[in-house]
Parts: structure tokens; sequence; C-alpha cells
């Protein structure tokens, strides 16, 4: 399944209630970025990945010689959310 799994879920999170006061200024090309917090959340949110991801998981010994190269496929990821319950990052 090419869908990943995603831990805590909420089906309104706090943050968004919070108006967009930037106009969706982000979208703009402006540096520096002026997104306002709505908008910061909104990209945090849509980081999140949605499908299975491959990283790397190297072997090594105790002397951390590498034995093996290899990489795993993540399905399932957790997210990490800040006092908004905005998605502040996501562990697996
Ligand atoms: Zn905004």
């Amino acid at each position: 399944m090419l869908n990943m799994k995603i831990n805590g879920l909420i089906k309104k999170a706090k943050w968004e209630s919070i108006p967009c006061t930037c106009n969706k200024g982000f979208v703009m090309e402006e540096h520096p970025m002026k997104e306002c917090s709505f908008c910061r959340y909104e990209i945090c949110w849509k980081s999140v990945p949605q499908k299975d991801f491959k990283v790397n998981d190297d072997q090594y010994d105790l002397n951390k010689k590498l034995i093996k190269k290899q990489t795993k496929t993540v399905k399932e990821i957790t997210l990490v959310r800040g006092s908004l319950e905005d998605v502040v990052g996501w562990t697996w």
C-alpha cells in the first residue's frame, strides 16, 4: 500500500480556527516570506508525507564500521504537535 498511515490525526486542529492575516501573502514571490501563523501552520501540515517513503537504514557494527547498506520503507508516522495542535514534526 502506498498510503501513509498517520497517527495523531485530528479532525480540526486548533490552528485551523485562527484567521489568516497575511491574505495568503506567502504565495507571492517575496523574500523574505511574510506568512502569518495560520499559513505557517498550513505549510507545516502540507509538508506531512502522504505516501510511503524510504530512509537510509545502514547497519553498523560496534566499531561503527559499515556492515550493510540498505534502506527501509516508512509506512507509518506519528505526528508531533505544538501548542495549537500545529504539526511541528513527525516520527517513525
Ligand atoms: Zn496567512
